[in-house]
């Protein structure tokens, strides 16, 4: 039997779905390089490990934080990696669909088709994010009606209408999880002269981020932060609460908002009438931030709803296509 294989090629995750197994493998879509040698020294969770404990000229990074493969060498290794992990051997070279940003241009589109090619696959199907994203969410996409799906990860926010199997409307904001880390530990430099690492701002994101002020006021809205104090130099101890992180992401998540309402501005009326009445859909792991929904709903008049684990949407979604090639050959067919 041929394998099948789905790979959701997240700015921030790569998740791994196998058809009659499901979704076997997630991790950071990170590499780690030498830059002495240019060798790739490791991909995925080792090389997240890595980070803030290697020699100066040993570099992790994140080939497809802006959301474009922009580094083939890179793009290959993760691919070689995951496949190679699920123990897909070029001897059984498997048939994979490949999640792709909204706006890839043909470029990049032939770069990752070369890239699984070399990576030893035997067929490739790359499909854009907010239709594995509608997918996965379990929305009817073949249906003449029209759905909202927004999909927020690290690098970035696709936001997109579908209907009948395609886009009909689409938008791609840079603005995601990333910048939401970064918004946070600059607002803890203004407002409280803390310097944090990224890591400990996405985990306090994490743990009590919210994209609303709270109401009361209880311990589960309050985490202590030991940071940097910029001005002493010296470790110091910070209460921080959700209403510091509603403040911290206020900017960021208009940007989103304001993206959304262009997206439904350019929408066939008809469209935004279905969207109305079924909702605007969250998916992406930056889904996750509390009262996102609300949030939305707040500003839009469109009710809001998260996706049922949204970090892997867009796995679920490459899962659905190749368990049944057949009855999606037309979204394939629409990708080539
Ligand atoms: P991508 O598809 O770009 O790889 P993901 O969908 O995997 O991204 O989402 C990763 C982002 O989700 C990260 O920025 C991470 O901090 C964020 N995230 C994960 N869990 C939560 C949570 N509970 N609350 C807020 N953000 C979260
Ligand atoms: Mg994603």
């Amino acid at each position: 039997m041929i394998p099948k294989i789905g790979i959701d090629l997240g700015t921030a995750n790569t998740t791994v779905y196998v058809a009659g197994k499901g979704i076997v493998l997630t991790e950071p879509t990170v590499v780690a390089v030498d830059e002495l040698t240019n060798k790739i020294l490791a991909v995925g969770k080792e090389a997240k490990d890595m980070i803030g404990k290697t020699p100066g000229d040993i570099k992790i990074y994140r080939p497809l934080r802006e959301g474009v493969i922009a580094d083939y060498k890179a793009t290959l290794e993760i691919l070689k990696y995951f496949l190679n992990k699920v123990k897909i051997t070029r001897f059984f070279k498997p048939i994979l669909v490949i999640s792709v940003p909204a706006g890839i241009t043909s470029t990049e589109r032939k770069a990752v088709i070369d890239a699984a090619y070399e990576a030893g696959v035997r067929e490739v199907y790359p499909i854009r994010e907010p239709l594995l994203a509608a997918l996965g969410a379990d929305l009817p996409i073949n249906s003449a009606s029209g759905h909202l799906i927004v999909n927020i990860g690290g690098g970035t926010t696709e936001i997109a209408v579908i209907s009948l199997g395609g886009i009909v409307r689409w938008e791609s904001i840079r603005i995601a999880g990333d910048k939401f880390d970064e918004s946070i530990k600059e607002y803890l430099r203004r407002k409280f002269n803390l310097a944090v690492g990224e890591r400990t701002a996405e985990l306090i994101k994490i743990q009590v981020g919210s994209a609303i002020p709270v109401k009361n006021n209880n311990n589960e809205h309050i985490m202590e932060v030991r940071g940097i104090n910029i001005l002493s130099g010296l470790p110091v101890n910070v209460k921080i609460h959700s209403n510091h992180i509603a403040e911290a992401l206020q900017k960021d998540l208009r940007e989103i908002i304001a993206g959304i309402k262009k997206v439904l501005a350019n929408t066939p009326p008809e469209l935004v009438a279905d969207i109305m009445e079924k909702g605007i859909i969250l998916s992406g792991g930056s889904a996750l931030l509390r009262n996102l929904d609300a949030l939305i709903y707040e500003h839009t008049g469109v009710p809001t709803y998260v996706a049922d684990d949204p970090l892997y949407c867009v796995a679920r979604g490459t899962g659905k296509i190749i368990e049944k090639l057949d009855i999606y050959r037309r979204i394939i067919l629409s990708h080539k």
